[in-house]
């Protein structure tokens, strides 16, 4: 049996520790902040940037009179990146209507997946979850069309280079592969946006920002995904509904239990698979998801859902963790997969590593005892 064992440093704790959505916050994660503010606040800052977590801090230390106060300097440094993770925000939302305009011109029904939907329905301020592009799913008959739609939107075939601040444009086919791919090759553009001065003159102040300001007007990469399926090779169910509260006049979102399953998938792909903690954004998501939805999920079939879909494993990862590192409650997942009655545990990789190893190289499973 395999299971996991990793040592963490004061940082990787103070990482996985903000992806909780703590009524009051554990004294592990008090006492590696407090450390770690008295070591060097200006390393935790830049870490914590690299994972997108600076708004999490943010918000953390400016609601908990328990956390030993910053620097002013760290201070002006975190409300910098709040603001800019704002105005990305915004802007982004503001792009994702015009999108969900277009597709319902264009008859597409249109899934609003990642922080776009996650955002808006689990955080309480948008400063706090990073969100980096748009995210779509689009029946694959549709996603040439939708994408056609998009350029003709402006939005150009490449990826904004932030060193260089400009675009890198691509010309990559079109074209829907399916079981390959699952996603067509990506789009960016640059909106303008002049806003409150005072909020653009905070966010003037991020360094290494995505956002540039200048003569009072902020330019900001849009990305896009137009994604045709959840994986390559997955069957991870898409169902989508649209809530009460939705943003959009024509997009859905996935429904609880889906959004459970792809979250968990993509987390455990990157923290688990790729050691990547980038994953962590979209970890946090999903405790969200558990903590204010979980009433909706239906906690009898998910795991034998996610067991179907081949990805058990990072479901049953997710919910280990909730409930035993962040305390959430879970409801009742007594209907478990055969995985389980083979005596498989939580944090085994069971049959989805060996499905997902052969397709990504260099592979190492790191400190596993
Ligand atoms: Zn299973």
């Amino acid at each position: 049996m395999q299971t996991l064992s990793v040592t963490l440093g004061p940082i990787d704790s103070i990482r996985l520790g903000l992806a909780g959505c703590w009524d009051r916050l554990p004294d592990w994660l008090m006492e590696a902040l407090t450390t770690q503010i008295a070591a060097d606040e200006a390393e935790l800052i830049d870490r914590l940037y690299e994972t997108d977590q600076v708004g999490y801090l943010n918000a953390i230390v400016s609601s908990s009179p328990r956390i030993a106060a910053l620097s002013v300097t760290s201070q002006g440094r975190l409300s910098a990146y709040a603001g800019m993770i704002e105005l990305l925000t915004a802007c982004l939302l503001s792009s994702a209507h015009e999108l969900d305009f277009v597709a319902a011109q264009l008859d597409i029904p249109i899934v609003f997946l990642k922080g776009i939907h996650t955002s808006a329905a689990y955080y309480s301020q948008p400063s706090i979850r990073y969100i980096r592009d748009i995210d779509v799913l689009v029946p694959h008959g549709d996603a040439p069309r939708l994408y056609q739609a998009a350029l003709r939107m402006g939005f150009v075939q490449g990826d904004y280079d932030w060193l260089a601040k400009r675009i890198t444009t691509d010309s990559q086919p079109v074209q829907v592969e399916k079981g390959i791919k699952y996603e067509l090759p990506r789009l960016v553009k640059i909106v303008t946006c002049e806003c409150d001065p005072v909020l653009l003159s905070t966010v003037s102040l991020a360094e290494n920002s995505t956002i540039q300001v200048r003569d009072n007007v902020a330019y900001v990469p849009i990305g896009l995904e137009i994604h045709y399926a959840l994986t390559p090779e997955f069957p991870i169910p898409a169902d989508s509904f649209r809530p009460d509260d939705t943003l959009f006049a024509h997009g859905q979102y996935l429904t609880p239990d889906c959004c459970l399953i792809y979250l968990a998938f993509k987390a455990y792909v990157d923290i688990v698979v790729h050691h990547s903690l980038r994953g962590i954004k979209l970890f946090a998501d999903a405790l969200r998801l558990i903590k204010k939805d979980g009433h909706k999920i239906h906690w009898n079939e998910i795991v034998v859902r996610s067991h179907e879909a081949g990805v058990c494993a990072p479901l049953r990862y997710v919910l280990f963790h909730a409930e035993n590192l962040y305390r959430i409650n879970i409801g009742d997942t007594s209907v478990q997969c055969p995985c389980v009655d083979a005596g498989s545990s939580p944090l085994d990789f069971g049959d989805f590593l060996p499905r997902i190893s052969g397709k990504l190289q260099p592979f190492r499973l790191g400190n596993v005892s």
